[in-house]
């Protein structure tokens, strides 16, 4: 085990379960870390695996934007961002806003379970 980051975790609805049944086989992975996650999301981490997670503004309310000024200031190590492929989303510009702040400032990003499976052991890798 290395050092514990510090991790967000946000799925859109359509993205929501899948998020969680990513995350339940990883539960004891996951609490080695910080978590935080949109508000929603958090929410169901909370409720239905227990997870220690502080809990954003719901993303389409800020919390895409909270999570952007996280990584601005140097306060995020990694995030796991299940986008919805199929769904037009209201708060599209600030999901485009925290993945472009996520590639400026080279935090680590997943997308899906299989990169998210990638960054998570890369996260438990001592450098
Ligand atoms: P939510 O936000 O976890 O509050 O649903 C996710 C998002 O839409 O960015």
């Amino acid at each position: 085990m290395s050092q514990p980051k510090t991790l967000a975790l946000v799925a859109h609805d359509g993205m929501k379960e899948a998020l969680i049944e990513w995350a339940r086989p990883r539960v004891e992975q996951l609490s080695q870390h910080t978590l935080y996650a949109t508000g929603t999301t958090g929410g169901r981490l909370i409720s239905e695996l227990g997870l220690d997670v502080t809990p954003l503004k719901s993303g389409p309310h800020g919390g895409d934007a909270q999570l952007g000024a996280m990584i601005a200031e140097d306060r995020l190590d990694a995030l796991v961002f299940f986008i919805d492929p199929l769904s037009a989303l209201p708060h599209d510009v600030d999901v485009k806003s925290l993945l472009r702040l996520a590639i400026l400032y080279d935090t680590g990003l997943a997308v899906n379970p299989t990169t998210a499976d990638a960054l998570l052991t890369h996260m438990d890798t001592p450098v």
